[in-house]
């Protein structure tokens, strides 16, 4: 092969570069050693992803938006059981904190998870009021999209949302090529599939994040490195070139950078 492809092993200590976790639930990570392994490692932008109230509490809480940046929202496993009241807990919580959070997410349709017409009614109903959150709020939203591409792939459009992040992207080409279409984002997990491999290769460079969905599949936001070198190996980039890019556009999406100046010397929450 003509290009040269860099693997992680051959940088030098120098050119260990910076890397970007698009999603995760570092709120469930009971060692606090891990995060702050990962931080040192290289992964200095992380997204922590609440799921429910308490993790949109504690995602909150340990969010700093130096390194650690929360999105909340009610994803559609926990919506499930959730009353009314509940939701509207959530939704306050998201408009109170709308300054500091970088995200709605994670929110979504889930139907391995919801059998039956009458729950993904119940999971539509609330991933619509989470979409009409962030954009009333002109939040990006980070979506879980399991067995339901098509209703939510309509649902963001439909309302015309502008900053869509597929997590853990499963898709196919056509439906890849719907998401690039639209101006969305994809992230991919550290692992690499065949399925994957096709949808990365008809994304475009700047739409793609990596992500680990630590602790749950990741084991920490390091192992955002493997999602990286996938995506180096399909966009026949070197690894160094992939991380900036990864960092890059989840910085760009989540808009960090506004997110990191607008807090420092207000005072950051611990
Ligand atoms: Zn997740």
């Amino acid at each position: 092969m003509a290009t040269k492809q860099l693997t992680k092993e051959g940088l030098e200590l120098k050119d260990i570069v910076e890397l970007a976790d698009a999603h995760s639930h570092i709120d469930l990570i009971t060692n606090p050693i891990v995060i702050k392994d990962a931080i040192e490692y290289g992964v200095k932008t992380i997204i922590t992803d609440g799921v429910d109230t308490r993790s949109n509490m504690e995602c909150l809480r340990i969010s700093d938006n130096v390194n650690i940046f929360a999105a909340i929202g009610i994803d559609p496993e926990h919506c499930m059981a959730m009353k009314d009241d509940e939701i509207e807990f959530n939704v306050s919580l998201i408009k109170e904190n709308s300054k500091k959070i970088v995200a709605v997410g994670e929110i979504g349709l889930d139907y391995k998870l919801a059998t039956t017409a009458e729950a993904r009614e119940k999971q539509k109903q609330v991933f619509d009021i989470m979409l009409d959150t962030a954009l009333d709020l002109d939040l990006p939203v980070s979506v879980h999209s399991r067995e339901s591409f098509a209703d939510v792939f309509g649902m963001v459009r439909d309302k015309g949302m502008k900053k869509v992040h597929f997590h853990f992207f499963d898709g196919d080409e056509a439906q890849a090529k719907e998401v690039a279409e639209s101006g969305y984002y994809i992230s991919v997990p550290p692992y690499k599939s065949q399925k994957r491999a096709k949808a990365l290769a008809v994304m475009p460079s700047g739409r793609i994040m990596g992500e680990t969905d630590s602790p749950i599949v990741g084991s920490s936001p390091k192992s955002v490195e493997n999602s990286v070198m996938f995506i180096a190996g399909i966009k026949k980039m070197d690894y160094a070139n992939a991380a900036r890019l990864t960092v890059e556009n989840t910085k760009a999406f989540f808009n960090i950078r506004y997110k990191s100046n607008q807090l420092s010397g207000l005072g950051r929450r611990q």
